[in-house]
Formats: structure tokens, C-alpha cells, sequence
């Protein structure tokens, strides 16, 4: 479902100007979003940066200091979470203990009225949903952490809710039953085209799953974009450097020579290019941002753009690829990587040994703040 991309479709939340303060403290700081019907999306960011507040807001829990809260065009924000369209999954999971699994998960459903036949019918469904059925009759603490978790899942979608709000949905599984998980998570919410709303702090996480991510930092939006955009596009280095590892070159703009920019940068001993075609002043301070996968080895004698030779002083072997750490003469790091495949065709790079790296200048990108 592509609809968010066209953002034609009325959003399902909309998040106009939303403060909130707790004393001196502001936990959200003048946040506005839009997330269309059936989006995946996440609210990324280290710790203290506001996500939960944000979450609880949308949910009920937390009323505004100031601003807005729109579902489907309606001002929910002063309407109690039992009558939003909206249902939330904890961090903690808070399932009841004395109950079986089925009794968690139709819990909700009696409340709410649901008539017996019906409400068996659609727990069986939820179990099957997430794969716990050969668990239907046991107690909480008789499940796993990913299997507890699962419940609380089932739990929270049986009322088939429009919006679904996960705060760190999987904090407690280790980290193979972690990425399983993500993406039965993705594949769930794609069957039931279910808006969900995450919260999380691990950038790899918000990267897999989600249609869209908003980076946070003190309160307020940093960035909002796919995954993909996050990551060839960062805005900021605050941006750059939570999504994947990044390589930042700090220097004065020189001139500009077509759509590219001419930077002087005194730590890496060399005048760097980086195609961008906005207009800059030259002496306005600039930052280069080179994944390290966009570097490439020179072979010696072959000369490129972002030429620059060091020391190589680490290598972390990751199986399918290695990382490189190269010191530069002025004694600045540059991280790279190569894949294995390629570097079992040629001869290995050893520690301490002089090589020379490259970069084209469409390959990097020009930081201003
Ligand atoms: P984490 O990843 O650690 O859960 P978070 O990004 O979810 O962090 P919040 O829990 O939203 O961050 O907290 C944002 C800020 O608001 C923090 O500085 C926090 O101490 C403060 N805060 C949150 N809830 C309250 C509260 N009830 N009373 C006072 N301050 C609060």
C-alpha cells in the first residue's frame, strides 16, 4: 500500500503542534506529523527523547500540554482512550497472570460484549495469526519471552483495532528471535492492513520494519523518511550518525564548480568534493558524510576523486564483509568496508599496511547542521 507516498489519502493521525512540558521539561516539543492508512511507522530515537510521551499521547494516557491530536479528521484530544479506534501494546506486556493464554487474549473482547461463539472464533484466529494455538491452555509464566510476547500481540489486535501503538515491542527477545520476529511484526500488519505505530531505539529495527521512520532528538522531529531516504539522505549529523555508520569530514566550503563543492578539510589533510547544488558561501563551515561502503580501494597508481591515504590499524571480519579502520596522516579515522567475496579474488588487506581510498562525490552527501 503506496497511498502514504502519494500523501493524497487523508492521514489516519495527524500530530499538529503537540507540546507537552512535565515541570521545566519538555518530553515533546512542538511535534507535527501525518501517518496515512496502513503505514508502518516508527518513532526512532535514543533514550529521554520523548517517544513513550508521544505514543501515550496518541493513545490517551497523556493529554497535551498544547496542540493537537486529529484520528481520521476528528480532534480526539481531549477524548479518552477507551474511545479512540486506537489499541496499545505494552512494554511490559501486562498480561494477567492466572489467566490461560485464550482468556488473555479474549479478555478485551468480553468486555467489550462480544458473544460467546463469535469472540471463540476470532481468539482462534489471533492464536493461529501469531502461532501460539499449542499454547492456547497454558499461563503466562509457563510461555517464553517471545511467546509472552506474541500474546500480548494477539491480545492487543482481537479487537481488530484500526491503529495499533507498540511501545518497544520486542525489548525482551534475544536478538535471533528478535529479527524472526520483525518480520512475522511486518507481516502481520500487512494481512490486516493495520496502522501500526512503534516505538523503538534500535535503529536496525525501525530500518527493517517500517514504511516510514521519525528520528527524535530532545523532544522534537529530526527527520522524517523512509528508510532508505534516512539513509542516503540524512539531514544533519545527529541524523547521520543514529542510522548506520557514517564518516564525517569537517571543512570550509571553497568554491562551488558546477553542482559540486569544493571543501577544504584540515583534518583529512585534503580538499574533498561532494555533489550538492544548493548555493554555498565560500568559508561557510561544512561537513562531509561518506558511508563506509561508498569508500573503494585505489589500486596503485590509479587516481580518483576523495583521494586519501592511510595506515590500516583495525579489521573486524563480519563473514560476509570486513571493516577497515584507516589512519590518516594527521591521525583521523576513516572507516571502510569490502565485501569478502571480492577480497578473496584479490590479495587481503593485512594491518599496517599503507592503502590509498576513494570516493565519487555523488556518493557522499554535505551536512550544514
Ligand atoms: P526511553 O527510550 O528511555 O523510554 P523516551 O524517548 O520514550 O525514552 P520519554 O519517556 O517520552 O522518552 O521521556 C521524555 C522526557 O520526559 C524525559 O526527560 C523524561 O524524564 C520526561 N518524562 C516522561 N514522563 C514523565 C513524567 N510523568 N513526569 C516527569 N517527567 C517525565
Amino acid at each position: 500500500d503506496a497511498s502514504w507516498q502519494a500523501g493524497s489519502a487523508e492521514p489516519a493521525i495527524r500530530i499538529e503542534n503537540v507540546t507537552k512540558t512535565f515541570g521545566k521539561t519538555y518530553a515533546v516539543d512542538d511535534v507535527s506529523l501525518d501517518i496515512y492508512p496502513g503505514e508502518f511507522f516508527s518513532l526512532l530515537g535514543p533514550s529521554g527523547c520523548g517517544k513513550t510521551t508521544l505514543l501515550r499521547m496518541l493513545a490517551g494516557f497523556e493529554t497535551p500540554s498544547s496542540g493537537r491530536i486529529l484520528i481520521d479528521g476528528k480532534d480526539v484530544t481531549q477524548v479518552a482512550p477507551y474511545e479512540r479506534p486506537i489499541n496499545m501494546m505494552f512494554q511490559s506486556y501486562a498480561l494477567f497472570p492466572h489467566m490461560t493464554v485464550a482468556d488473555n487474549i479474549a479478555f478485551g473482547l468480553k468486555q467489550e460484549g462480544m458473544p460467546r461463539s463469535e469472540r471463540d472464533k476470532r481468539v482462534q484466529e489471533m492464536m493461529e495469526l501469531v502461532q501460539i494455538v499449542p499454547f492456547a491452555e497454558r499461563k503466562p509464566h509457563q510461555l517464553s519471552g517471545g511467546q509472552r510476547q506474541r500474546v500480548a500481540l494477539a491480545r492487543a489486535l482481537a479487537k481488530h483495532p484500526r491503529i495499533l501503538l507498540l511501545d518497544e515491542p520486542l525489548g525482551a527477545l534475544d536478538k535471533k528471535l528478535r529479527e524472526k520476529t520483525q518480520f512475522e511484526l511486518v507481516n502481520i500488519q500487512e494481512r490486516l492492513g493495520i496502522t501500526f505505530i512503534i516505538v523503538t531505539h534500535d535503529q536496525e529495527e525501525a530500518m527493517t520494519m517500517s514504511s516510514r521512520i521519525a528520528l527524535m532528538r530532545d523532544g522534537r522531529v529530526e527527520q522524517v523518511d523512509p528508510p532508505r531516504r534516512l539513509y542516503e539522505f540524512p539531514i544533519s549529523r545527529y541524523a547521520a550518525n543514529f542510522i548506520g555508520s557514517v564518516n564525517l569530514f569537517e571543512g570550509v566550503v571553497i568554491e562551488q564548480q558546477g553542482d559540486e563543492v569544493l571543501l577544504q578539510c584540515d583534518e583529512a589533510g585534503a580538499v574533498l568534493r561532494v555533489r550538492d547544488s544548493r548555493k554555498m558561501a565560500s568559508g561557510m563551515p561544512l561537513c562531509l558524510a561518506v558511508r563506509p561502503e561508498k569508500i573503494r580501494l585505489l589500486a596503485p597508481g590509479e587516481e580518483g576523486p576523495n583521494q586519501l591515504t592511510g595506515v590500516i590499524r583495525e579489521i573486524a571480519y563480519l563473514g560476509d564483509v570486513s571493516i577497515y579502520h584507516l589512519e590518516l596522516p594527521g591521525g583521523k579515522r576513516v572507516q571502510f568496508t569490502q565485501s569478502n567475496v571480492q577480497a578473496l579474488a584479490e590479495q587481503p588487506l593485512t594491518w599496517d599496511q599503507t592503502v590509498t581510498i576513494s570516493w565519487r562525490p555523488d556518493s557522499c552527501g554535505a551536512l550544514s547542521e
